[in-house]
């Protein structure tokens, strides 16, 4: 479908069933419906427990839905692809390898010849600002310098679509806003989609275009917030502060606690 060329991943009426050890069951999620467009940047948020990590490893391929259908790039999705980097929250890297060869790692996997995995992987340092520490082990990094890597490893493959479930909820308020902002300039500069999962709702205003809002028992999609501000945000504008209010009001209704750290 001519449609689907403008969607990056598209998701529909998709439930999951788990069931426990002791047997029961219960829905992770129920009837959920997202579009993903080329481009975008999207958050989710929502209480714990309400699906998102479920979500975001349907649309990585990582599991399949126990109903409905996940859609990347007009493909249904069966398993992982390089059109889909992941970032995860813990520092997913090898400790026993240097941060270029762990960005190296995932060109590896795909085939490319020793010299133009060095370059890739010189250019993907540089990318994330990491040029001068790339021959340091996971354990000389702090962990800011860490989920850099990670990023760089996961945009080895030239993913269009950057999937990251709460990548800096481990991270120092100060270093997360960098984060934040090399981010956002990675996001432009490379014409990304971007997936981002989050606890905390500033983090999805400052980032996102759109934010889903998702609440529990059954996992679903409460609502969907807009936000139409230009970038760089500023937080103390007011219309940062309506934004927050509106999505703040949206977690009220639905009577969860909201963790604001
Ligand atoms: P979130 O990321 O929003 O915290 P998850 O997607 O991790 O939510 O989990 C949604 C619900 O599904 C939770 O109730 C969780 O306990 C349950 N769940 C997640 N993974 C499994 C699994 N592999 N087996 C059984 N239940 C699971
Ligand atoms: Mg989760």
């Amino acid at each position: 479908m001519s449609d689907n060329q403008q969607i990056a991943a598209r998701v529909y009426d998709v439930s999951q069933l788990y069931a426990s050890a002791s047997g029961d069951i219960h829905w992770a999620l129920r009837d959920v419906s997202l579009d993903i467009r080329d481009g975008e940047f999207v958050c989710a948020i929502g209480p714990s427990g309400c699906g998102k990590t479920t979500l975001l490893n349907m649309i990585a391929g990582f599991l399949q839905p126990t109903q409905g259908t996940v859609e990347a790039h007009g493909q249904t999705v069966r398993g992982p692809g390089p059109d889909r980097g992941v970032v995860f929250q813990e520092y997913a890297l090898f400790p026993w390898l240097s941060a270029r060869r762990n960005v190296e790692f995932g060109l590896r996997q795909h085939g490319a010849s020793r010299k133009v995995m060095h370059e890739k992987a010189q250019q993907l340092l540089d990318l994330i600002g990491l040029t001068h520490a790339a021959d340091r082990y996971p354990f000389e990094l702090s962990g800011g310098m860490r989920q850099r890597v990670a990023v760089a490893r996961a945009l080895a493959t030239e993913p269009q679509l950057l999937l990251m479930d709460e990548p800096f909820a481990a991270i120092d308020a100060l270093t997360r806003a960098t984060l934040q902002d090399e981010l956002l300039r990675i996001w432009q500069k490379l014409s990304l989609s971007v997936f981002f999962i989050t606890h905390n709702i500033e983090e999805a205003v400052y980032l996102a275009q759109r934010v889903v809002v998702m609440s529990p028992h059954p996992g679903r999609i409460e609502e969907i917030v807009e936000i139409d501000m230009p970038y760089p945000r500023n937080r103390g504008d007011a219309a940062f502060g309506a934004a927050y209010a509106r999505i703040s009001e949206v977690f009220a209704r639905v009577g969860q606690e909201v963790n604001v750290a």
